[in-house]
């Protein structure tokens, strides 16, 4: 059998890492095509020394000339290229059979969308590319052909106690609804006033999975798991109401779906991102993950409870803007990324990231995402609005 050429967005990143350490483990079955990164030259070296990928990809043409000068010490025939438009065209690119979409944030949205159309297996960790243009997404892998599975642990889960014949962006039968589990994140116990005073290197510090920044910062808001209900929406086919967050600790059971006649299916698995990438990499067969067997002696009991919406509003405003639709849920991840971004740059409160966001959303037009440009358009203007708006929240230090 001929190995799977992959390419993978964002190969600098956690998600970007754990796909390269299950692809190591399986070098008969795929071979790098591309490896993408955004600033950290030495690292993506480091990895085209070792995965010998066709093509590079930067942000920016400084840092390809430093990277070019890396590789061509080492006399490697890796090709270079920087840019959105370089992104796209490795997404798209006729050698390509897979595509792991693992950028962070609005930035994935166009090469994610190009591996779409051009009919590829696409892996979907960024889940921000989905909750931005969910309708257009889902036509472009109706009419593209596109195989579309869900890397996101929740998402994969569910995936995987649908049918074996379900396909994302066809339609569920009985399906009653889905309960999509969240950790609860390092503040799930804090009082208000606590997360007030919530540091950085606090909201990073998530208890049960090593991520990103960014994502681990929405895993403390529950911003995370409102994305994924938006997420949820648009692969299976529900409305917010049919998506019930459930509070676990534990992670261990990922996610579950209840059927019409009583019946609930779960997910189990110790909570490591290789599970859901190996199986998005080998489906519909299933190869080793290097993740360890769940011990259910040593996981003890395992504990459910409603989130606290009150506390944690981030997940009432996704579940609102999923509700009034169009560019709303676009915009809700615009001005989430500016909260997070100032968060953790220490020029905004933590609780003050759904403030922000909710004023951003109040003070915006709502407009219909019928075309890509507008969901475009759409991102930037909440992104300046909740730059404008920012200095009256900020704390400035
Ligand atoms: P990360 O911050 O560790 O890595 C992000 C990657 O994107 C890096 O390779 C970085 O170079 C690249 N990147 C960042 N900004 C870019 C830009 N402007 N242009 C091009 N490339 C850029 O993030 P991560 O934790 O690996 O998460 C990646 C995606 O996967 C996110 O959408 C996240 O929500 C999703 N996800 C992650 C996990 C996890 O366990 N880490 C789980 C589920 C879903
Ligand atoms: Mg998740």
């Amino acid at each position: 059998m001929p190995r799977q050429r992959i390419t993978i967005l964002g190969a600098t990143g956690s998600i970007g890492q754990s796909t390269l350490d299950v692809i190591a483990r399986h070098s008969d079955r795929y071979e790098i095509f591309a490896l993408t990164a955004h600033q950290r030259v030495d690292a993506l070296a480091a990895l085209c020394r070792q995965h010998h990928p066709r093509y590079a990809v930067v942000s920016s043409s400084d840092h390809a000339l430093k990277l070019q000068a890396l590789l061509s010490a080492d006399r490697l025939a890796t090709e270079v290229l920087c840019g959105e438009e370089a992104l796209v065209a490795v997404a798209s690119d006729a050698g390509v059979d897979t595509v792991m979409a693992a950028i962070v944030g609005a930035a994935g949205l166009l090469p994610t969308l190009a591996a779409v159309n051009a009919g590829k297996r696409v892996l979907l960790a960024n889940k921000e590319a989905l909750v931005m243009s969910g309708a257009l997404f889902m036509q472009a892998v109706n009419n593209s052909g596109a195989t579309l599975l869900p890397i996101d642990s929740e998402h994969n889960a569910i995936f995987q106690c649908l049918p074996g014949n379900f396909r994302c962006g066809s339609t569920t039968v009985n399906v009653e609804r889905i309960l999509l589990t969240a950790s609860g994140g390092p503040f799930r116990n804090w009082t208000h006033e606590a997360m007030q005073a919530a540091t950085p290197e606090q909201a990073v510090k998530h208890p049960k999975w090593s991520m990103g920044r960014k994502i681990s910062v929405d895993s403390a808001s529950l911003m995370n798991k409102g994305l994924e209900l938006i997420e949820a929406c648009w692969l299976f086919g529900m409305t917010p109401e049919r998506v019930q967050v459930v509070v676990h600790p534990e992670s261990i059971i990922h996610s579950l779906v209840q059927y019409v006649d009583g019946s609930t299916m779960a997910q189990l698995g110790n909570p490591d991102m290789r599970t859901p990438i190996a199986l998005g990499l080998a489906w519909p067969e299933r190869i080793p993950a290097g993740v360890p067997p769940l011990d259910l002696f040593t996981t003890g009991g395992l504990h459910f409870e409603a989130p606290d919406e009150v506390r944690f509003p981030c997940l009432r405003l996704a579940r609102e803007a999923m509700q009034a639709g169009g560019c709303v849920p676009a915009m809700l991840n615009a001005a989430n990324e500016v909260a997070v971004a100032a968060f953790l740059d220490g020029k905004l409160r933590f609780t003050d990231i759904p403030v922000l966001i909710e004023r951003t959303l109040t003070e915006l037009p709502m407009m219909a995402a019928l075309e890509l440009s507008t969901i475009l358009a759409a991102d930037r203007s909440a992104r300046e609005q909740a730059i404008r708006l920012l200095p009256a929240l900020g704390r400035g230090c």
